[in-house]
Parts: C-alpha cells; sequence; structure tokens
C-alpha cells in the first residue's frame, strides 16, 4: 500500500499532539501553520503584562518536530479545502492558493474571538490570542502610563488610566489580576507626575459571576481576591457599545483608552468554510467544555478517521460514557481526548 498523506492544518497544541502521535507511523506527514512558531496561549496575558517576552511563551514548530523524522512542517495559510479533490490550499506571501493533496486530513486550527455579533468593537477592543495581540496589549497598557507622565491635564489622567477587560473567564481575570500587580508593584515607584496605583482596573462580564465553568465558591473565591487587588468587577450587564473614548455598559458610561476584549471564542475560519464539524457525542452534564465545535472527531466529511468506539463512547475527559462520568474536562483533557482520536 502507498505511504498515506496526513496533512494537520495548525501548529497548535492540537495539532502538535496529532504530529507526535503520528511518528511512529509509516505515514508521511504534513503540518501546515500560518505562524513559524508553537504558542503558548495560556501565558499570553503575561507577555500582555510585560512578565514575559515573547520568546518564552513562542518556539519554532520546526524545533519541536525536528526528530519526527516523517513530519514536513510548511509554513502558510490554509485558505480552503476542497473535500472532493482532497485537497488543502494554502497561501503565503508569494503564492496564492496552491492545492496540496491529502488522503487524511486533520483540521487544528483553533479558535478566533467571538464578538458575539458585534464585530465592530474589535476596532477598539482588540483580543488576546497571538503573541501580536498580547505585544499590542502590552505596548498600549504602558503608553497609558507614559502619556498620562506627559500630560499636563490631571483630568485626562484618569481616562489614560483605566484599563477595561471584557470577558470575566480565565483569560479575564487572568489578565485583570496580572494588570493589578504589574500596577500596584512594579511601576509603583517609577513615575513622578502621576500615581499608578490610582489607575482603575474594570473587570465586564454578562455573567452573574466570574469564571461561569467553575463552581460558584471558586467564583466567589476569585471575585473577592479580584476585589482586594483592586480590581472593579462588574457583572450582569452586556457591553452595549465600545469606541475610542471607552464603552457603555448598563447604561453607564466608563471613560477609557485601553479596552481588551477577553471574552468568547468561536471556530477559526478554516474549520468554518464549508467543513462543519459534527459535534462529538458529550457526556453530559459535568462535562461542560465536551460539546466543542471544531472536534477533531469528524466521519461525515472523510476529514478524519477516528477510532469511532473511542471517541463516542467516552467523554473527552478520557472517562466513561455520559452519566458515568464525574470528572469536569480540562482543556488538556480535549486536546488528548483529539489525539487519541487520531
Ligand atoms: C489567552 C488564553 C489563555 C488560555 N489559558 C488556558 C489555560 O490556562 N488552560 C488551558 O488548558 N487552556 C487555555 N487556553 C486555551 C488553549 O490555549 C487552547 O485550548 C489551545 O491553544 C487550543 O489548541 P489548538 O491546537 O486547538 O489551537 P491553537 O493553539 O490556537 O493552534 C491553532 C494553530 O493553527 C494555526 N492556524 C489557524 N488557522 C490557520 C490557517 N488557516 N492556516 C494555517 N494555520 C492556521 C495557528 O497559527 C495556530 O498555530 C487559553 C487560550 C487563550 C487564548
Amino acid at each position: 500500500m502507498a505511504q498515506p498523506r496526513i496533512v494537520i492544518v495548525g501548529g497548535g497544541f492540537g495539532g502538535l499532539a496529532a504530529a507526535k502521535a503520528l511518528r511512529k507511523t509509516l505515514a508521511e506527514v504534513i503540518l501546515i501553520d500560518r505562524s513559524n512558531h508553537h504558542l503558548f496561549q495560556p501565558l499570553l496575558y503575561q507577555v500582555a503584562t510585560a512578565v514575559l517576552s515573547p520568546s518564552q511563551i513562542a518556539t519554532p514548530i520546526r524545533t519541536i518536530l525536528r526528530n519526527h523524522k516523517n513530519v514536513t512542517v510548511i509554513r502558510g495559510e490554509v485558505t480552503g479545502v476542497d473535500k472532493e479533490q482532497k485537497q488543502v490550499l494554502v497561501s503565503d506571501a508569494d503564492r496564492q492558493a496552491v492545492p496540496l493533496a491529502y488522503d487524511y486530513l486533520i483540521l487544528a486550527s483553533g479558535a478566533t474571538h467571538s464578538y458575539f455579533g458585534h464585530n465592530e468593537f474589535e476596532e477598539f477592543a482588540p483580543g488576546m490570542k497571538s503573541v501580536a495581540d498580547a505585544v499590542s496589549s502590552r505596548n498600549k497598557i504602558l503608553q497609558a502610563f507614559e502619556q498620562a507622565e506627559a500630560e499636563e491635564d490631571p483630568i485626562r489622567h484618569r481616562d489614560l488610566l483605566t484599563f477595561v477587560l471584557i470577558g470575566a473567564g480565565p483569560t479575564g481575570v487572568e489578565m485583570a489580576s496580572a494588570l493589578a500587580v504589574l500596577i500596584r508593584s512594579s511601576l509603583k515607584s517609577e513615575f513622578r507626575r502621576i500615581n499608578p496605583a490610582s489607575a482603575r482596573i474594570v473587570l465586564a462580564d454578562m455573567a452573574p459571576r466570574v469564571l461561569p465553568p467553575f463552581s460558584e465558591d471558586l467564583s466567589e473565591a476569585a471575585k473577592r481576591r479580584l476585589e482586594k487587588l483592586g480590581v472593579e468587577v462588574r457583572l450582569g450587564h452586556s457591553v452595549d457599545r465600545i469606541d475610542a473614548d471607552g464603552i457603555v455598559v448598563g447604561g453607564e458610561r466608563i471613560a477609557s483608552k485601553t479596552v481588551i476584549w477577553t471574552a468568547g471564542v468561536a471556530r477559526g475560519q478554516v474549520a468554518e468554510s464549508g467543513n462543519r464539524p459534527r459535534r462529538p457525542r458529550a457526556c453530559s452534564k459535568r462535562c461542560h467544555r465536551a460539546r466543542t465545535p471544531g472536534d477533531l472527531c469528524r466521519r461525515r466529511y472523510g476529514v478524519i478517521r477516528r477510532k469511532r468506539q473511542a471517541a463516542s463512547r467516552r467523554c473527552p475527559g478520557g472517562h466513561a460514557a455520559r452519566s458515568l462520568c464525574r470528572k469536569g474536562p480540562s482543556r488538556s483533557h480535549n486536546r488528548q481526548h483529539a489525539a487519541q482520536a487520531v
């Protein structure tokens, strides 16, 4: 039998796990990513708050896979999938929509921001998904302090030194607390005309509590801790408006020059285009994240071959089916499940 070719789109956690799992097979594996690096997204907030440098959370994909002799890494953007011809279309700076044939395709292109139908917010409230996003947020935050120090009019200090984070999930909570620590400790003695500790950090979410997937007592503990750090937590109202001068939430305008979107996620573009994923069976109740759109378990389009039984009888946490599962899944659970399915 000819050597099968497996194309993996994405060198994130999912794509790398798949490439590593395929190491000892006879398959020819081609991993395509639009970046040359694998990004450790959970630490993006540390880059955005100047604790880490970008190189500490990004590693070249080639380096990670250098000992995987059957894996070829190609840098390019997958712009489409022709599932009839079994080809992906790859573009880069010089070439557009170059077809690349596959026998099996693994789409692991991750997620993107969701502005819940308000894409106009993006211009004023960028998200936090890439190194570029984190560096841009870091620059904006530090620039706000520089501008405030140079600004003669103290009335403008308040707007410049108000930082708004929208979305009180893990990213928003981590970012708000890291920002509070940056402001109240690292920057404390570095300015003369402004007091960095007077900066205002607002964390807003339409949900009634922070960290909604966690238990209520953990949410409450996280909220208390944030407030102790000086973060204003605004819950229960969706954001009505975001513009260059701040946000309107629950009918109140909060003036701010730095608004960061740490809310919703949506499927990435490739997963969105034509190849609609069929949702894997979930293990109900406790496994809140089990029904992950874009999960790799997709047979309908011949995109992925999976071990059918393993995928359908187990929750993404690898636990037995439905009612038997007593453990909530972690995101790493989902990744392990995906790699197993491959
Ligand atoms: C700020 C932040 C904090 C997080 N914190 C945690 C945490 O604490 N714990 C946790 O478990 N999870 C956390 N997560 C979630 C975790 O990072 C994701 O679940 C994980 O990265 C998903 O892995 P993935 O491989 O599906 O996608 P990704 O890691 O997003 O990788 C997708 C890859 O596909 C590439 N790609 C996308 N589209 C294309 C295309 N068209 N062509 C070519 N390449 C493409 C991208 O460049 C990227 O390298 C966090 C996420 C964020 C954004």
